[in-house]
């Protein structure tokens, strides 16, 4: 999310809600795939503690996405992750963890609701290690494996599926946004192929809520294509979203398959002055909120105290550059610490983007994320 931070708000009171836990028996099994790209179903076993299952990481892998899915939107993660070498990633007490980071760990903040998941790699500290991972998991109705086996090409290729609703706005209006948003990755060794964007004519897409569980805005992400980042530049968010630039639908959100959480939302009007939308601005939120749908965090959050785990991302701390002491961390304030970064939390002041500052830079790590995420060929 740009510019607000209203679901890392409303996770935090909602991660609280207890799970009931069941001992429905799971174990069906699907699979999809490409050359070297799979999504397939894991069976789990029940017991005293709750789901668990396992599935084994072939060579030559380069990463994969473990999602946890549960129908009825509650709040939904694993228990533990471990690893062939015996490590549960998910435990505040193994080096490195992401018992902070994953969505799908029963520690992080991020939004939950009927979908969580863990990226490996989250960073450059993790790794798709062959051999067998075991999880347990709270009641849930399915864990799922998006898996990326083969050899990572110098130039790594994304998918990009633009989607524009409502009738104030055609495609043509947001062909700049889209070539500012490829350059944005191609500068820092993406390749993005953008298909022909899509117009979604029905009114009730016009306006939706940001909230990816809400009816409307599920049934819109479901519109999505399997195989690419899906973008829905909605004519305006509703209700909560109102001033909102764009948000994803996880930190990563879904890949490889259609469902509710595999795509980000857009906002067009406030990209707006008048009839003209701002290409550039408009086109790093789209870069920006693509970011997070495949696993980048904020580097700096709003308050200056929090950061994401990439060791070589710039850091704003509030203690040191919060020049006018008001709890926020602006772009400017942190002019040479992150404020042109594509993931910074909020963007630059109009005055500033009139002067020229953009928001394109991503780290060595950052791209190490992206080009070894599953939906990357
Ligand atoms: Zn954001």
């Amino acid at each position: 999310m740009k510019a607000e931070s209203i679901f890392l708000r409303f996770s935090l009171i909602f991660s609280a809600i207890l799970l009931t836990v069941s001992c429905a028996k799971k174990n069906s099994s699907s699979s999809e795939s490409s050359d070297n790209f799979t999504v397939s179903e894991i069976a789990q076993t029940s017991g005293s503690d709750g789901l668990s299952g396992s599935f084994v990481v072939p060579e030559n892998s380069i990463s994969f996405l473990l999602s946890v899915f549960l129908d009825n939107n509650n709040s939904v993660v694993f228990k533990s992750l471990t690893d062939p070498d015996g490590i549960d990633i998910l435990s505040f007490s193994s080096t490195p963890n992401l018992y902070l980071d994953a969505s799908g760990s029963s520690g992080s903040s991020v939004t939950k609701y009927g979908y969580a998941n863990v990226l490996i790699p989250q960073s450059p500290s993790f790794s798709a290690k062959t051999g067998k991972w075991t999880f347990t998991a709270y009641n849930n109705d399915r864990v799922k494996l998006a898996l990326r086996k083969g050899v990572i090409p110098l130039e790594a290729t994304i998918e990009v599926q633009p989607f524009i609703t409502g009738i104030t706005w055609s495609a043509e209006n947001i062909l700049d946004a889209l070539t500012i948003l490829s350059d944005i990755y191609l500068e820092n060794g993406v390749k993005i192929t953008i298909n022909n964007t899509i117009t979604i004519t029905e009114g009730e897409y016009s306006s939706v809520s940001p909230t990816f569980t809400n009816t409307t805005t599920s049934a819109l992400v479901k519109q999505g294509s399997s195989d690419a980042v899906n973008i829905f530049f909605i004519e305006d968010y509703s209700g909560i979203g109102s001033g909102i630039l764009g948000n994803a639908a996880g930190m990563p959100g879904s890949m490889g398959e259609v469902n509710s959480w595999n795509g980000v939302l857009v906002s067009l009007s406030a990209h707006a002055s008048g009839t003209v939308l701002d290409a550039q601005l408009l086109g790093e939120t789209a870069a920006h909120e693509m970011g997070h749908q495949l696993g980048l965090f904020h580097t700096t959050e709003k308050g200056g105290n929090v950061f994401d785990i990439l060791s070589d991302t710039p850091e704003c701390t509030s203690s040191s550059l919060d020049n006018d002491s008001n709890g926020i961390l602006t772009a400017e304030e942190c002019d040479l610490f992150g404020g042109d970064n594509l993931m910074f939390w909020t963007s630059w002041s109009s005055t500033s983007r009139s002067s020229g500052k953009k928001q394109d830079k991503l780290s060595s790590f950052q791209q190490y994320v992206i080009k070894h995420s599953p939906i990357a060929k």
